[in-house]
């Protein structure tokens, strides 16, 4: 039977590959989730003969479209536009809108699959999906920002819905890019349908600690982890990646459970401040400013500044958050925080490590807890969001808060006993894969085919 299993695996990642060619991310998110599902298969040879890998290795449906519109200059640049419908047996899609330049359909691919993990996880009736675009919104004026979004959503608001699809942020895609693509549906639509997505102003039915949640979220789930292993932040050396929204709330837990914050970086390089980075700073510079994190030591005396993104791994810590974006880590860096004594990977951004790099942690004994699980916290206060909205009132931060923190410590403990339960104690990569898996697998069993 094992071997049946193993031959079934290797030939839908084979397949995979074949069907999607080039798409590296998606092939690399694939071959990490269906190598966990082994122990799962072997238990559950219902899926096997019901073809649950085949089919969930495919999305549901894939939309591409044309994305045109008018420059500051009255030139016409044309974007192009993503949204993969990966999977619904457990709720409407739900997944965030990426604009970077490097969006292309693998990227998209994979992220839309991972959320159909990271989604079960969180307990809460959502599905899985992703968007967006290859649109630059670096050095894009507002009016630019806002025609662009305008231009999204005339197309995409025709896929999309309260009950069937809820698109909310990611990477390039903030509360600004929200309310431009929120009243761009409302326009077209005549209807106010407040939970079509999420992620939205205060003023206009979004949630108290949605922009903290994803940060916040990670370190709750790997402070739960810390203390399953008898171990806490107090006094920890924290590396965070990234200076975005996930990076700067987790930052601030990490300080706020007792940690010390000693580099976090941009695209173009990291800042490293032995006194402790001052969040404050940070937020003026990239909320408010929207500058570089080179601003930093113009304002923080003692604090050095280095080009190059990647260096920031060089950078000795107990604890690393890689919250920036994907393959962050590779096998380079992972030898690299290993040999300087890092012990415990906490990832917030999605698949930041490289599959080799997080075999590699595992190999050595580091505590890992895997993005699928970590950063579910955004997502999941999305869904609360999305709650708030269908009952026409709002929670105080507090309520959403103890919800968030609630759900964060399930998922910890489903994915560790998933792990205990297929022989995996102390993996919660595999673990969190598991548990995912699981409640979406039975709810397409029961849809049928
Ligand atoms: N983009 C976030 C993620 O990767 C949040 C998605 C959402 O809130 O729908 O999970």
């Amino acid at each position: 039977m094992d071997n049946n299993v193993k031959q079934v695996i290797e030939s839908v990642i084979e397949d995979v590959k074949l069907r999607n060619k080039g798409e590296a991310e998606f092939h690399q998110t694939i071959e990490e989730v269906l190598h966990s599902l082994e122990g799962v298969l072997v238990k559950h040879p219902e899926y096997v003969k019901e073809s649950i890998l085949e089919r969930i290795v495919e999305p549901e449906r894939q939309i591409m479209f044309r994305v045109p519109w008018v420059d500051d200059n009255g030139n016409i640049q044309v974007n192009r536009g993503f949204r993969v419908q990966f999977n619904s047996a457990i709720g409407p899609y739900k997944g965030g809108l990426r604009f970077h330049p490097s969006v292309n359909l693998g990227i998209i691919k994979f992220l839309g699959f991972e959320q159909i993990f990271k989604n079960s996880l969180t307990g809460l009736p959502i599905g899985g999906g992703k968007g967006g675009s290859d649109f630059n919104p670096k050095g894009r004026s507002d009016r630019e920002i806002m025609r662009f979004c305008q231009s999204f959503m005339t197309e995409l608001y025709r896929h999309i819905g309260p009950n069937v699809d809820v698109p909310a942020g990611d990477i390039g895609v903030g509360a600004r890019e929200i309310g431009f693509l929120f009243g761009q549906y409302k326009r077209i639509r005549n209807s106010y349908d407040a939970g079509v997505l999420t992620g939205k102003g205060l003023t206009y039915g979004g949630s108290l600690a949605r922009k903290e949640a994803t940060g916040f979220g990670v370190v709750y789930f790997v402070n739960e982890m810390l203390n399953y292993h008898n171990q806490s932040f107090q006094g920890k050396r924290v590396v965070v990646s990234g200076s975005g929204n996930v990076a700067i709330y987790a930052a601030e837990k990490a300080i706020e459970h007792g940690a010390k914050v000693i580099a976090m970086c941009d695209s173009a390089g990291y800042i490293v401040d032995e006194n402790g980075v001052d969040l404050e700073i940070v937020k003026q510079i990239k909320e408010v400013e929207r500058k570089r994190i080179k601003e930093y030591v113009s304002r923080k005396e003692g604090a050095q500044y280095f080009e190059g993104q990647k260096q920031i791994w060089t950078v000795k810590c107990d604890i690393a958050l890689p919250c920036a974006t994907q393959n962050d880590i590779d096998i380079n860096d992972a030898k690299l925080l290993v040999g300087n004594g890092t012990t415990v990977i906490g990832e917030g951004a999605n698949m930041p490590c490289t599959n080799e790099a997080v075999q590699y942690f595992l190999e050595k004994g580091l505590l890992v807890a895997p993005a699928k699980a970590a950063n579910a916290g955004g997502v999941a206060t999305s869904a609360l969001e999305m709650s708030q909205n269908s009952m026409r009132l709002s929670w105080t931060f507090e309520e959403v808060e103890e919800k968030l923190k609630g759900i964060m410590k399930n998922i910890f403990a489903v994915s560790k006993d998933a792990a205990e339960e297929y022989g995996y104690a102390g993996n919660y990569v595999v673990g969190a894969n598991i548990a995912g898996f699981l409640k979406v697998a039975d709810s397409m069993m029961s849809h049928g085919v």
